[in-house]
C-alpha cells in the first residue's frame, strides 16, 4: 500500500492551492460583504483556469477534459475546499451526467460546458422533495411529439450564472407490490426557454454569494431531443453519473478543515492568557490534536474511497461513509476553531465565522448526514437479506 504522491500528483496539488491562495482568497471578504461575484472576477477566474488546463477537470480526454484519475481529481477539490464557493465555482466542473448526452446534444451543451462557453446547474430538488427524490411533483407531459413540464425547483445552486439546466421531473407512475413508483426523466433546459423561468431563492447562511434560485415552468414545451438519457430513465443516468459527486463535499470539507484548522493553530500558538500561550494550557492542545486527528482521519476515508473507484471497485458505501464522516467533522473542526478563537471567532473582522457558517450546509446538501447513514446501513444489512 502505498500512501505517497506522484509528483505529477503533488504538481496537480500545488498549482491548484496556489490558484485558490493568490486567485480567490484576495476576493473573499468582498463577495461575502457583498453576497455577489463581480462579472469581471467571474470571468477572470475562469479564464485563468482555462488558461491553466484545469477547467471541466473532472472530464475525460475524449471530450477535451485533462483525464484525471477520480483521485486526482479528488486533490483538486480538496485545494478548491480550502476557497469559498462562491469563487470557485467559476473553477468550472461541469457535471459529470453532461457524458450522457447524445447527437446533437454533444455540441450544444457537453462541448460548450467543458469549454467553459456555457455554464450548467443541477435541478432535482423541490419544495416538497428533498431527501426524497423520487417525490417529486415537477411533471413533463406528452402533448404530440413535445414534452410538457410543469411545477418548480427550489435550492438551485448555480442557476443564477447557468446557461442552461440538467432537470429531473416525472414522467409517469408505475405500480409497484410496495405501492406507485415515479418514474423520472432528465431535461436539458435552456435558460430561455419558454414557460421557463429562474427566479431569486432563499439567503443561505452558508456560502453568501453561492447563490440558490428558485425554477419555475408553466407549461414548459421541450422536444425529445432535449431528453438526456432515456425517457424513464432518470435514475439509470443519475446513478451513472451522479453517483461519485458525493465524494466532491467530502473532499471539499477535509480542505476547508486544514485551512481552519491552521488558523487556530496559529492563533492558539500566538494568544496569549494568563502570561502565556493558550497552546500551553491542556484543554486548548488537546482540541488541536482531536482536530488534526479527524482532519487526517476524513483524509484518508475520502481518498480511499476515490481510488477505489479508479480500481472499479465498488464504493458506494465507502462514498457515503466519506461524505458523512468529512462533513460531520468539519462541523466539529470548525466549532472548536472558533472556541479557540474566543469572541473574536465570532466577529467578522476574521475568517472563522464564515468557515462555521459554512460549513453548516455540507451535513445537508447533497444527501444529508441521515440519509448518508441510511445508504451505509443498507449498503451492510443488504447481503444479510434483512
Ligand atoms: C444551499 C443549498 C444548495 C443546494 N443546491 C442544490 C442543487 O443545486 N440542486 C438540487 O437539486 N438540490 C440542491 N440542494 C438541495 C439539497 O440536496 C437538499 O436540501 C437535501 O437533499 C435535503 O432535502 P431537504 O432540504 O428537502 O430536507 P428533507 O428531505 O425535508 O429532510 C428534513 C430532515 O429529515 C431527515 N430525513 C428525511 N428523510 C429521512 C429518512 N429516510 N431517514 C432519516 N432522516 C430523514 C433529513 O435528514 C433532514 O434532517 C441544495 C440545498 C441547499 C441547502
Amino acid at each position: 500500500m502505498n500512501f505517497g504522491l506522484s509528483d505529477e500528483q503533488e504538481m496537480i496539488v500545488s498549482t491548484v492551492r496556489s490558484f485558490v491562495e493568490n486567485e480567490i482568497y484576495p476576493h473573499e471578504a468582498e463577495v461575502e460583504r457583498t453576497g455577489e461575484v463581480p462579472a469581471e472576477i467571474a470571468q477572470e477566474i475562469k479564464r485563468k483556469v482555462i488558461d491553466l488546463g484545469f477547467y471541466a477537470c473532472n472530464f475525460p480526454e475524449s471530450v477535451g477534459g485533462p483525464g484525471l484519475s477520480h483521485l486526482e481529481f479528488a486533490l483538486v477539490e480538496r485545494e478548491l475546499g480550502r476557497g469559498s464557493m462562491a469563487l470557485t465555482h467559476f473553477f468550472g466542473r461541469p457535471q459529470n451526467i453532461l457524458m450522457a448526452c447524445e447527437g446533437e446534444q454533444v455540441d450544444r451543451y457537453l462541448m460548450p460546458a467543458v469549454r467553459g462557453e456555457r455554464m450548467d446547474a443541477l435541478a432535482m430538488t423541490e419544495p416538497d422533495a428533498g431527501s426524497d427524490v423520487r417525490g417529486m411533483k415537477c411533471t413533463a407531459t406528452r402533448d404530440g411529439d413535445d414534452w410538457v413540464i410543469n411545477g418548480s425547483k427550489h435550492f438551485i445552486s448555480g442557476a443564477d450564472h447557468a446557461d442552461f439546466f440538467i432537470v429531473f421531473v416525472a414522467t409517469g407512475v408505475d405500480d409497484t407490490p410496495r405501492g406507485p413508483k415515479k418514474r423520472i426523466t432528465c431535461f436539458l433546459v435552456d435558460r430561455d426557454t419558454p414557460g421557463f423561468e429562474v427566479a431569486r431563492g432563499y439567503n443561505s447562511v452558508s456560502h453568501r454569494g453561492y447563490k440558490n434560485c428558485n425554477l419555475y415552468f408553466d407549461d414548459c414545451r421541450l422536444p425529445d431531443a432535449q431528453v438526456l438519457g432515456e425517457v424513464d430513465g432518470g435514475f439509470a443516468v443519475m446513478n451513472e453519473w451522479l453517483y461519485a459527486t458525493r465524494i466532491t463535499v467530502a473532499t471539499m470539507s477535509v480542505g476547508r478543515a486544514r485551512r481552519v484548522f491552521d488558523h487556530a493553530l496559529h492563533y492558539a500558538a500566538e494568544r496569549q492568557q494568563f502570561g502565556q500561550p493558550i497552546a500551553k494550557f491542556q484543554g486548548v492542545g488537546f482540541q488541536i490534536a482531536d482536530m488534526i486527528t479527524e482532519i487526517d482521519a476524513a483524509d484518508l476515508l475520502t481518498l480511499s474511497s476515490a481510488w477505489r473507484l479508479d480500481q472499479g471497485l465498488s464504493a458506494n458505501r465507502e462514498i457515503a461513509s466519506a461524505k458523512l464522516y468529512a462533513s460531520e467533522m468539519l462541523a466539529r473542526v470548525t466549532d472548536a476553531a472558533l472556541q479557540i478563537h474566543g469572541g473574536m471567532g465570532l466577529m467578522d473582522e476574521l475568517p472563522i465565522e464564515r468557515f462555521w457558517r459554512d460549513a453548516r450546509v455540507e451535513r445537508i446538501w447533497d444527501g444529508t448526514s441521515e440519509i448518508q447513514r441510511h445508504i451505509i446501513s443498507r449498503e451492510l444489512f443488504r447481503p444479510l437479506g434483512a
